[in-house]
């Protein structure tokens, strides 16, 4: 089964408790970082560009269910920013 991608108007929900908040996302992304080196070496990340990311699984912390999560719609979604196909 696979994990279907949030968008801007929906949320996982797990299909088989209702947990909406905590998840455990296992993914894998590549990046480009600029790395900012102080004077003693220490490096710090200053911008991270996501070139590509794939969700691999989704583990709901509540009852360990592991990739069952649905897309429900976040709360305001409906009706908000939706063009209304009038005027
Ligand atoms: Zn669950």
């Amino acid at each position: 089964m696979t994990v279907p991608a949030l968008t801007a108007e929906t949320r996982w929900r797990c299909t088989l408790c209702g947990n909406l908040t905590r998840f455990d996302v296992t993914r894998t992304a590549r990046v480009t970082e600029f790395l900012h080196f102080d004077l003693a070496g220490e490096s710090e990340v200053e911008e991270t560009e996501v070139l590509s990311e794939t969700i691999e699984s989704v583990r709901c912390r509540w009852c360990n269910a592991v990739d069952q999560v649905e897309l429900v719609a976040r709360p305001g979604a409906e009706g908000a920013e939706t063009p209304a196909e009038q005027g």
